[in-house]
């Protein structure tokens, strides 16, 4: 084990320097035969470091930090590592788990050989971290910011860095849009929360893992994860009932006075990524975002095996409330709309029908959907995912007597509201809003299993430069979902 550690560190290209227990360094020659030299990461370092000859080692990495020397040589000073050789991982600290090694805290234990060697250009090089190796990270944090309606810039925001032990530093790859975004970019404001300074937009993002706090076990650089905008406090009465989506000290992102995820890095706590399994992509992982919502809203629901299930709108939003209740085992469900092409797209993704909203009463469209879903008693749930008044009204006429309606769209704040059928019928009403406990955890479950083919929803990528022809077309609504790519997107 020791000789091959030793010789990753000496694939670095570097004089290894180690204290012998005198105190005087020993230097050794480097062996660059075993060099293997192809990405570039920063602060936080994937080495590649397999014994060429046996393919043992797995990984190993580790935290350095940057001095530099009285001879101006930088010095990589570790903080904590770990290896995994075989089916065995070590972590260790401090250069600890050399063998043999007696290092003491922040000990110097090899220096680069170049004294001009610039930190931001430090190459280090991987064999078994392929997902690195297509994620080089650029040093810039370009950033897509609201400055006020319709009036938007590309600035170089400052690097964030981690703040917290639990913390982690992703680079974005993939974000996509939605309603709430657009709407900051036409208005400026959605409800209270008004864009008083330039924000960076954006909210569905996916990355890739750059650096982890000392605290983070679960995650390490080269993970690709989806991002959970938003977290709460962890200390409120609705945090600590489990509840955190409704904690009213909530930092979520492009909800001013935060800013969004369209940026080169976030910085997140690492329990609100969630790494993604091999088969889904970082595409996908942006994905996860809106399809929580849906599962949510379908929790909220609590949708059983064999029901009914009249979803009002074919956004994206209620396309994927109609997936995912089917994956909860809705026997019927029903996308209603008043866009054709949209019921046709939902027919081909997970409804079972579709009814197209026609210009009549509530009453009567209720009356409609029943008869063409074959519901004489109205359907034991709806959604809606539409905040359109006539289809809340709808909603009401078209669940049947003891059912669950549950408001998953926002439009206007106050409307009409047929609370008579309401009371009568018993409905059960709810709310739901974005996502809790175990909602981005079960989202990323669907995809992986192939249960919610979000790959569909997806209309186009556009290259971060052009992040505004994203906003324009999700506002003409020819599309379902535009997704950016980047900053740090190379593909
Ligand atoms: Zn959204
Ligand atoms: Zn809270």
């Amino acid at each position: 084990m020791e000789c091959r550690l030793a010789v990753a560190l000496l694939a670095l290209g570097g004089v290894a320097r180690g204290h012998d227990g005198s105190g005087q360094p020993t230097i050794k020659t480097p062996d660059r035969k075993k060099a293997v030299v192809d990405c570039r990461v920063y602060n936080s370092m994937r080495f590649g470091n397999c014994d060429p000859d046996t393919q043992q080692c797995k990984y190993w990495d580790r935290r350095v930090s940057f001095e530099r020397d009285a001879q101006g040589n930088w010095l990589i000073i570790e903080t904590s590592s770990t290896v995994a050789c075989g089916n065995e991982t070590w972590q260790c600290k401090t250069g600890g788990c050399m063998a043999g090694w007696k290092p003491e805290a922040k000990d110097v234990w090899y220096t680069m050989a170049s004294p001009t060697l610039n930190k931001d250009e430090l190459t280090v090089c991987t064999r078994h971290a392929p997902d690195m190796r297509n994620h080089q990270l650029t040093a810039q944090n370009l950033s897509f910011i609201l400055n006020k309606p319709h009036d938007v810039t590309f600035a170089e925001r400052p690097k964030p860095s981690i703040q917290d032990p639990h913390d982690v530093l992703v680079a974005v790859n993939y974000t996509g849009i939605c309603g709430s975004d657009v709407h900051y970019w036409v208005h400026g404001a959605i409800g209270h929360f008004v864009v008083r300074e330039p924000m960076v937009l954006g909210h569905e993002s996916a990355g890739t893992v750059v650096e982890t706090g000392a605290a983070v076990t679960h995650l390490r650089p080269g993970d690709r994860v989806a991002i959970e905008p938003g977290h709460g406090c962890r200390r409120c009465t609705e945090c600590r009932a489990g509840r955190y989506n409704l904690c009213e000290h909530m930092v979520f992102a492009a909800t001013p006075p935060h800013d969004g995820t369209l940026t080169g890095l976030w910085v997140s706590p690492a329990d609100f990524c969630y790494r993604l399994p091999e088969g889904v992509s970082l595409q996908e992982g942006a994905l996860v975002e809106p399809l929580a919502v849906g599962v949510h809203i379908v929790k909220q629901a609590d949708v059983r095996p064999g029901q009914s299930v009249v979803v009002m709108g074919a956004g994206p939003v209620g396309l994927l409330c109609a997936a995912v209740a089917r994956a909860y085992g809705a026997s019927k469900v029903v996308s209603v709309d008043i866009v054709p092409s949209k019921l046709e797209f939902a027919r081909g993704f997970a409804a079972t029908h579709t009814y197209l909203s026609r210009r009549v009463s509530p009453e009567d469209n209720a009356a409609a959907i029943r008869e063409h879903a074959g519901l004489p008693r109205g359907a034991d749930v709806v959604i809606d995912a539409s905040g359109a008044e006539p289809s809340i009204q709808t909603s009401l006429h078209v669940v049947r007597v003891g059912g669950t309606y549950v408001q998953g769209g926002m439009g206007k704040s106050d409307i009409n509201f047929p609370i008579m059928a309401m009371c009568l019928k018993e409905v059960t009403a709810k709310g739901s809003f974005r996502y809790g406990p175990g909602d981005y955890e079960l989202a990323v479950d669907l995809i992986a299993s192939g249960r919610v083919d979000v790959k569909k929803l997806v209309s186009g990528v556009v290259p971060f430069e052009r992040a505004e022809e994203a906003f324009n077309k999700v506002k003409e609504g020819e599309v379902i979902k535009m997704l950016i790519a980047g900053p740090n997107e190379k593909s």
